[in-house]
């Protein structure tokens, strides 16, 4: 038995399906995950010392590479000085007032330590901030885990064929509204029924937890008219995208002003960190100013802090967003190029340092449209892929990752495998 396959035996004795966060046990695809020892750049290395491009960089955090140099020493001369306080540090103002001068929509933020943590937070601030309880969120969207987020969500919920979580009481959701992603008459007709109970709409500005989908023409632009006329509050949830398509995230891309922006992944490095913020009018709601209670132990942790300070600092680097799009259009392209040329229906999209690929004649455009994908293909690419040293995302559900250190190189040796693999499946 090899190695990995050990580990993956003695993890299921003692931890639910040997893993924790269920998308990393391989059940779509099939076969055994890969035990991660160490990584650096580009490449991850199994148990059994196998090397890896990778292209799931943590599930989006990796944006400069695993392990850059820099914010590992942060790291370290963090945690020399103590690894946690409960009381408040100047790194925590630091990275506050980062943030804020990067969004502009940004006045004041909250730190949290996860994406999960920052929308069930932006929900219950906006329920409080306006009075109201109804939510509208997007099929194939996913918020993290909280109760009333999960409702018809993507990835991980998808990829078991489950459109929503056991455990959640029927009541907890009734005040959620699923609708269509990309159709803004379904957002019409939902506030024409119900505007003046709605809260909030929460949205994925571009979806990377179905996959890759952009929003269509207008889509971003309508929500926010919508939520104006209605007196709701849109919130961006750009724990995904945020430092990760652009400097300023999808707001920035759109010039779609949200009332709230959810944050987490490369805020904080690879360590764990969310936010939450929007006007200091929204913010005030916010306990101890509030009623709108939230609290962390390790909330605003000065380790996570020093991480994420060290990448925002290295990402604001001139030209650092239009090399990271160029290399992950050159692989998304690649990737289109060489499947064609094979005969098979596929496609690619990428945004930033974000792709996604597609065994479809098309780029999808919804939740249906990404479901009708061929993932019996796609299950055949990612283990072929796998057995010749490529990490991709262990599900067809799932947008793909560039970093800073997949330089051409990288990209080119990628494209050789694939092309290989492409004639093969
Ligand atoms: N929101 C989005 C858009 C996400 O992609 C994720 C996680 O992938 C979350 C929220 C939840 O973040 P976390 O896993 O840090 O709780």
């Amino acid at each position: 038995m090899s190695r990995n396959a050990q580990l993956f035996e003695r993890a299921s004795r003692s931890i639910p399906g040997g893993v924790n966060s269920p998308v990393r046990a391989f059940r779509s695809v099939g076969g055994t995950p890969r035990f991660i020892k160490r990584a650096q750049g580009p490449y991850v290395w199994d148990a059994e010392d196998k090397q890896y491009i990778d292209y799931v960089g943590s599930w989006g955090p990796a944006i400069l590479g695993h392990s850059h140099p820099e914010v590992v020493r942060a790291v370290q001369e963090a945690a020399v000085n103590g690894l946690s306080f409960g009381a408040p540090t100047e790194a925590e103002i630091e990275l506050a007032e980062v943030l804020i001068a990067r969004l502009p929509s940004l006045e004041q933020v909250r730190l949290v330590s996860s994406g999960t943590e920052a929308t069930m937070t932006a929900i219950r601030l906006a329920r409080g901030a306006t009075g109201r309880n109804k939510i509208v969120k997007f099929e194939g969207c996913y918020h993290g885990h909280s109760d009333s987020l999960l409702v018809k969500a993507g990835s991980g919920l998808l990829t078991f064929g489950n459109p929503s979580s056991a455990g959640v009481p029927p009541e907890f959701v009734s005040h959620t509204l699923t609708l269509e992603y990309n159709n803004l008459d379904a957002v019409r007709e939902a506030f024409a029924q119900h505007g003046a109970d709605i809260a909030c709409i929460i949205v994925e500005p571009i979806a990377g937890n179905m996959n890759l989908i952009k929003p269509a023409a207008g889509f971003l632009e309508g929500l926010r008219e919508v939520c104006t006329q209605h007196g709701a509050l849109l919130i961006f949830d750009e724990v995904m995208t945020g430092f990760r398509v652009g400097p300023q995230g999808v707001q920035g891309l759109s010039g779609v002003k949200p009332d709230l922006t959810t944050l987490a992944k490369v805020i904080g490095g690879g360590m764990p960190v969310g936010a939450f913020g929007g006007s200091a009018e929204i913010m005030k709601h916010i306990a101890p100013l509030g009623g709108v209670y939230q609290a962390g132990t390790l909330s605003g942790n000065p380790v996570a802090v020093a991480a994420g300070l060290a990448t925002l600092r290295l990402i604001a680097a001139p030209g650092f967003y239009d090399k990271l799009a160029a290399q992950t259009a050159k692989l998304a392209q690649g990737l289109q190029e060489r499947a064609r040329a094979a005969g098979l229906a596929f496609s690619a999209d990428s945004v930033g340092g974000m792709f996604g690929i597609y065994f479809s004649d098309k780029v999808p455009a919804t939740f249906a449209e990404v479901s009708a994908c061929d993932t019996a293909r796609f299950n055949r690419f990612f283990h072929a892929m796998l057995d010749h040293g490529v990490h991709f995302a262990p599900s067809a559900f799932e947008a793909g990752f560039v970093s800073a250190t997949h330089d051409d190189a990288v990209i080119q040796s990628t494209l050789d495998i694939a092309e290989k693999v492409f004639a093969a499946i």
